[in-house]
């Protein structure tokens, strides 16, 4: 799912959940749009390049069945467990934690339609030990 999709899905779980999250709910809406840095990051290590333009006509132009399957590590089914774990020490952190649950669960649904879901590395541990290639 691209920004400018996460931007519109994430402001109207935002406002649904504005009773439910109060005033964290501004915490939950931009985490639920800032996770996808992790996409900036895998880009730079990557392709060893720093741009960030360079990283958006990328994810841009290249469509997602074409690209190098990616480890996002702010998606993976490890880095949620580490955040889960803390947010019970955290009101902020559980914030974080759901907006990041709502970014995963909108990518998950974007995968399902356009036909990406197992393109997608979502364990830090399975993508050492099966790692894929770009033909994959
Ligand atoms: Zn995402």
């Amino acid at each position: 799912m691209f920004p400018k999709q996460h931007l519109v899905v994430s402001t109207i779980w935002a406002a649904a959940s504005l009773p439910a999250l109060g005033k964290r709910t501004p915490i939950a809406w931009a985490s639920s749009i800032l996770i996808d840095v992790d996409h900036y990051l895998w880009y730079a290590i990557h392709f060893r390049n720093l741009s960030l333009q360079d990283a958006l006509d990328y994810f841009y132009t290249t469509p997602p069945r074409r690209r190098t399957p990616s480890l996002n590590v702010f998606h993976t089914i490890e880095f949620l467990g580490l955040l889960a774990a803390v947010s019970n020490f955290s009101a902020v952190l559980r914030a974080v934690l759901y907006g990041f649950l709502f970014h995963i669960l909108a990518d998950t649904y974007y995968d399902i339609r356009v036909g990406t879901l197992f393109r997608r590395r979502r364990s830090i541990i399975l993508s050492f030990l099966r790692p894929r290639t770009s033909k994959a």
